[in-house]
């Protein structure tokens, strides 16, 4: 995302001037660069926005200037010196003109500057000032420019760009790139005239593209570095604008073209598998789910593939939802496969769906199979041979079902849990395995997650999905109370685990796993573990028996892990240690109590999934987040904000709506799913209204010219369009 690059380091060569050299040979290293951040075309250019821009036009006095601007400012170099202590810098003392001297400071330094700073010299600086007319003045890290060179005509845009590119030359083939590039307007007037912001007062009397990028990248020297800067500005704006809209385009094609291909019927008969199993369950089934089973049976039974979302928050109860739909493909005749993230995850989430559905498969001749990465080979064959011949109504694993030669005889659903974990990559990949399925038919669709995507990501990144929501919690769960302490509080909290497993309830506790420091946390995880163990010994549950404490780490083997995760259900460890493999999925209604150790290392949304792994029962349920202050001995602000909210909140959509506040829709997604620059200049945060201007007119725009609408999109995305589709 262009927005997260950093600019490159300035020209540390002394002194430089801010003219740029041409493109010169034809995959020079600076080439390269260009291509790198997709940068080929001459509408790639002129797309690529300044992050700033610098005042290079006149040489400022500090009596006019305070601190905290960016100025020019010229003298004459009265002291120079390398200091040792207390890190190595390099000290200049400029005797400014008007008046007043600056201290140029210089951790990183070459022997041109050096030379450009010899005493008696005369040089530009260029940097933010910092101090005071009586503490004095400095500059950190200037820029130096040459005193004898002509000043910037015009104000000087600074770029995002990468190792190997230097400002100048972007710059330069940026203006290259201006004068050549067809920017004819591709979004109609009427569209424009209806975009939420006032386009009047442009330079022609109006914002054309053009003038836009004109405005932006060779800002007239008279125009206030706070406007140019502002992405309210009506320039920015109409790019938002564009860059919405295309984006938005990108969805409605993706649709168009997923609504031309072929799916199966799926519908089941009267007193078929989903009655019957719906008349099997232990319970009845909330508004919610009533609802979007409703919405994923319409889907199901159109003959158009379904692209859809379950979205629902932990605990709302998403697996019975998949295990109806997955009735209704079998019972129309078809298989059904359920991907989880991982083995562990594959066999808790579907576990119990299996255990619903198998008993009723077994009249009918047809079973499940299961697939996973370390079955043994004559298992996964028989596995494999009975997906192949249709035997298998239901296909469970990990991705390993998209991942390998996995033949379906007639996949005509394919579920995704926790489909936040699955990258954009996967998504494709998936799309393709399933559409080599059948006669020319691709399967449907549907896509879990615990994580609710807020509303502006649904609209845009998310815009080509259809949405099913369970916004109600099956009745009975307890609310639980969430408490922050400090990492010193351990006796306290060892004390309350004694007190809840000598009643019989269970408990979590969390121990972080980094992965830099994989090794160190195991250790930690480990003497955890040795410490409750100990700190338990001579405890008896109701029963009488010795409470046991269970330690679960990434490092087990399969088996393992399933054997320990299988005590815990089963009640016979009291406490299960566990670094994050616990992280979603596991369903133990009498654990009452998570204890999350080194809390300000997780992520907000998944400390929100951690808790949910309680509070699924009837009893009061409590979430203890430790913290241990860092180094600095403070917790930083983005950690002490999402400890506040899980005090705050237990709504899954307001823990994803501060998330994405506190962490940006880039992170949000994942960095697996933010590969691509999706957005480059809209923010989802401030730019809503643009994003509902875009949804009203990529439909309109695609209906009424659709070559305007393709010149649009190729203007935007160029080759970017396939990952927009996944
Ligand atoms: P998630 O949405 O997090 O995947 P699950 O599907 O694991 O949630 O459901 C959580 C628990 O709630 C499970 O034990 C499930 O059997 C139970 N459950 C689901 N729906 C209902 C319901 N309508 N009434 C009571 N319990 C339910
Ligand atoms: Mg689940």
């Amino acid at each position: 995302m262009a927005r997260a690059m950093s600019p490159a380091p300035e020209p540390v060569a002394a002194p430089a001037t801010a003219t740029g050299a041409v493109p010169a040979r034809a995959d020079s290293g600076p080439q390269r660069a260009l291509r790198r951040l997709g940068l080929v075309r001459p509408i790639d250019l002129a797309l690529h926005l300044p992050l700033r821009y610098e005042d290079l036009t006149r040489v400022r006095t500090l009596s006019e200037a305070r601190a905290g601007d960016e100025v020019l400012i010229e003298g004459s170099v009265i002291a120079t010196e390398v200091r040792p202590h207390p890190r190595r810098q390099l000290v200049a003392t400029l005797q400014v003109a008007g008046g007043g001297r600056c201290t140029l400071r210089f951790f990183t330094f070459y022997p041109s500057h050096q030379k450009a700073l010899a005493v008696g010299s005369r040089v530009r600086a260029h940097g933010e000032l910092r101090g005071s007319d009586w503490a004095g003045w400095t500059m950190m890290h200037p820029r130096l420019l040459s005193a004898d060179a002509p000043l910037s005509q015009g104000l000087t845009p600074v770029y995002p760009t990468t190792a190997g590119l230097p400002q100048a030359y972007l710059r330069a083939a940026i203006a290259h790139a201006l004068r050549q590039v067809d920017l004819t307007e591709t979004v109609p007037s009427d569209a424009l005239a209806d975009l939420p912001l006032p386009l009047a007062g442009g330079p022609g009397g109006h914002w054309t593209l053009r003038a836009a990028l004109q405005y932006l990248h060779q800002p007239d020297p008279r125009e206030p570095l706070a406007a140019l800067q502002d992405r309210q500005h009506p320039a920015w704006q109409r790019l938002k604008a564009e860059e919405l809209l295309a984006q938005q385009l990108a969805q409605v094609q993706a649709r168009r073209e997923r609504d031309a291909l072929r799916a199966p019927v799926l519908r089941a008969a009267p007193e078929g598998l989903p009655q019957r199993l719906q008349a099997a369950l232990p319970f009845a089934l909330t508004g919610a789910q009533r609802r979007v089973v409703a919405e994923i049976a319409a889907d199901l039974a159109r003959p158009v593939p379904m692209h859809r979302l379950l979205q629902g928050d932990v605990g709302s109860g998403k697996t019975v939802v998949a295990a109806l739909a997955a009735a209704v493909a079998i019972d129309a005749g078809w298989q059904c496969a359920l991907m989880a993230p991982t083995e562990i995850l594959a066999e808790q989430h579907f576990g119990k769906l299996v255990q619903w559905i198998e008993p009723l498969l077994a009249p009918l001749g047809r079973t499940v199979a299961w697939l996973t990465g370390s079955q043994p080979r004559a298992q996964r064959q028989a596995m494999l041979a009975r997906i192949a011949s249709g035997e298998a109504a239901l296909v469970v694993g990990t991705h390993a079902v998209i991942q390998e030669q996995v033949a379906f005889a007639r996949l005509g659903l394919a579920v995704i849990d926790e489909q936040h974990r699955f990258g954009v990559a996967q998504r494709l990949a998936l799309r393709r395995k399933a559409g080599a399925s059948a006669a020319g038919l691709e399967p449907h669709l549907l896509m879990m997650s615990a994580t609710p995507i807020p509303r502006t990501l649904a609209m845009t990144v998310y815009g080509d999905l259809d949405v099913s929501t369970i916004d109600e919690l099956p009745p009975g769960r307890s609310p639980i109370v969430t408490k922050v302490l400090a990492a010193h509080r351990r006796p306290a909290v060892i004390e309350r685990i004694r007190a809840q497993v000598a009643q019989g309830r269970q408990v979590y506790w969390v121990c972080p796993l980094i992965e830099e420091s994989e090794a160190l946390d195991l250790r930690a995880a480990t003497a955890t573990h040795a410490e409750l163990a100990q700190a338990l010994a001579g405890v008896h549950g109701p029963d009488g028996r010795p409470v046991q404490v269970g330690l679960l780490h990434a490092r087990l083997a399969a088996a393992e892990k399933k054997a320990i995760m299988a005590a815990f259900a089963a009640g016979a460890l009291a406490v299960l240690v566990s670094t994050t493999v616990i992280e979603v999925g596991v369903d133990v209604p009498n654990a009452s109590l998570m204890v999350i150790e080194h809390a300000e290392r997780f992520g907000l949304s998944q400390l929100h999934q951690l808790r949910g792994r309680v509070g699924r029962g009837t009893v009061a349920s409590v979430c203890l987040l430790l913290y241990s202050p860092g180094e600095s001995g403070r917790v930083s602000d983005s950690a002490r904000e999402r400890l506040r909210a899980m005090v705050e909140t237990q709504d899954g959509f307001e823990i994803a709506r501060r998330d994405l506040a506190i962490r940006g829709p880039g992170e949000f997604l994942g960095s697996r799913q933010s590969g691509t620059p999706l957005l480059r200049f809209a923010d989802l945060d401030t730019d809503e209204p643009l994003i509902e201007w875009a949804r009203r007119w990529a439909p309109r725009l695609w209906a009424r010219d659709p070559a305007a609408a393709q010149r649009h999109l190729e203007r935007w995305l160029g080759g970017k369009l396939d990952y927009l589709k996944a």
